[in-house]
């Protein structure tokens, strides 16, 4: 017995500090959403501000609004209230790009710090997307750089005297073990490497401490837990000490030191403008100030400790309701090592993603037999992880996966 009925349920949610929260986002009746940490939901504001936006500062401030509605400042500005979520000083993170190209501006950054070393090093099983961009780094770099990749913690004795950056993401996107930030930075520090942190599945869902850490860059999304939208621009991190000397490798005219200079010849920004790139999309950031807005009006420790104890109920309802149906936990059961989504393995996840995406629950599924619950604290209930057990169960007894529709996956899974 997990102990969790309906009404003990109700009561935390009762108790709940963040409950109010809920409200602020646009939810439709009934649906229980565990895919925040792929694209969270909408906030309510956004719609305001979006038309404000729209018809107000385009419709009719058109051009005059760079300056009358402080557009050219946007990526500075939301970059320095996403410092705060974390860890970083005002002016040391800017919004820009998606992740994977920050991934390209942070790789490329860090091995001009590092000349004389030749190795971009991350883990197996890591994002796609950051070891694609590392391979392609490498094969652009023409031989000079290669990029290497090592199983689980195996990455940390592969440091040596020619890794030049380690790449590594603080909760990993499958199984959402979480990285220890300071140790892993020491030990790269130590044997002379930069490193970068992908805070994709992080920030927002789990206290970062970037500075705390002596970290040297770090990349994220804007669409996950921070609400800005699908296709939501992203955000760099460059610490302070590293500015001035890293080449941005996308020297674009935004992040020239004086853009309407409109010079020959590139001079990169002091700060971390320089890595900027072209004309920031001002709908999108917009859209990602809002979110970010909303959470920085949560605190982060009650953030954290919701998240932690919705993780905790779902697993113990799985082990109640859900015993000897296939599945095998993929998340660490210790809250220290367990980000903001609780992943279980079954041979049958794909199908069953399907039919419970048709009974009002949404996650997600990752190759080859993951199913992905995303918590997101700010949003959820506790009667939530009940009722998504509840279905689960019904799927599985019925099952529900066995469905021709499903036997060609979809393009987006
Ligand atoms: C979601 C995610 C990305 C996504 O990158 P995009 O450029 O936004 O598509 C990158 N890295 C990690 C670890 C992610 O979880």
């Amino acid at each position: 017995m997990s102990g969790w009925d309906r009404a003990a349920l109700e009561a935390l949610d009762g108790a709940d500090p963040l409950a109010g929260f809920r409200e602020q986002f646009q939810l439709r009746e009934g649906l229980i959403y565990l895919d925040g940490n792929s694209l969270g939901a909408l906030p309510r504001r956004t719609l305001a501000r979006l038309e404000q936006t729209i018809t107000q500062e385009w419709g009719e401030g058109l051009i005059t609004s760079w300056l009358g509605a402080d557009w050219i400042n946007a990526p500075r500005r939301v970059g320095d209230k996403i410092a705060r979520l974390l860890g970083a000083e005002p002016g040391e993170v800017v919004v820009a790009d998606s992740t994977s190209v920050n991934l390209f501006k942070a790789i490329t950054a860090a091995l001009s710090l590092r000349p004389e070393r030749t190795v971009i090093l991350s883990e197996t099983g890591n994002f796609p997307t950051d070891l694609y961009m590392m391979q392609g780094i490498a094969a652009f770099s023409g031989g000079r750089v290669r990029a290497e990749a090592v199983a689980g913690d195996m990455v940390l004795d592969r440091l040596g005297a020619d890794v030049a950056v380690l790449l590594l993401t603080q909760v990993h996107y499958k199984t959402g073990a979480v990285r220890d930030m300071a140790e892993v930075t020491r030990r790269a520090h130590e044997a002379g490497a930069l490193v970068i942190w992908d805070l994709s599945h992080s920030a927002g869902a789990i206290p970062v401490d970037l500075n705390g850490a002596g970290a040297d860059f770090a990349v994220g999304c804007g669409y996950k837990f921070l609400n800005g939208g699908p296709g939501a621009p992203a955000y760099l991190f460059a610490a302070r000490r590293h500015q001035a000397k890293a080449v941005p490798v996308l020297s674009g005219w935004m992040g020239h030191a004086d853009p309407f200079a409109f010079e020959d010849a590139y001079r990169a920004a002091e700060g971390i403008e320089r890595f900027l790139c072209g004309t920031p999309p001002i709908l999108g950031v917009a859209a990602l100030e809002c979110g970010i807005d909303l959470i920085a009006e949560a605190d982060m420790a009650a953030l954290r400790a919701k998240s932690l104890q919705l993780g905790r109920v779902f697993m113990d309802l799985m082990d109640e309701h859900c015993a000897g149906l296939g599945f095998a936990l993929v998340s660490p059961r210790e809250d220290a090592r367990r980000g903001s989504h609780v992943s279980y393995a079954h041979p049958e996840g794909y199908g069953m993603m399907q039919a419970l995406k048709e009974r009002g629950v949404i996650g997600d599924f990752r190759d080859p037999d993951v199913l992905r619950f995303g918590i997101t604290p700010l949003y959820l209930r506790h009667v939530d992880m009940l009722e998504a057990v509840l279905r689960i169960r019904e799927v599985c007894e019925t099952r529900a996966w066995d469905d021709p529709r499903w036997a060609v996956r979809a393009a987006v899974t």
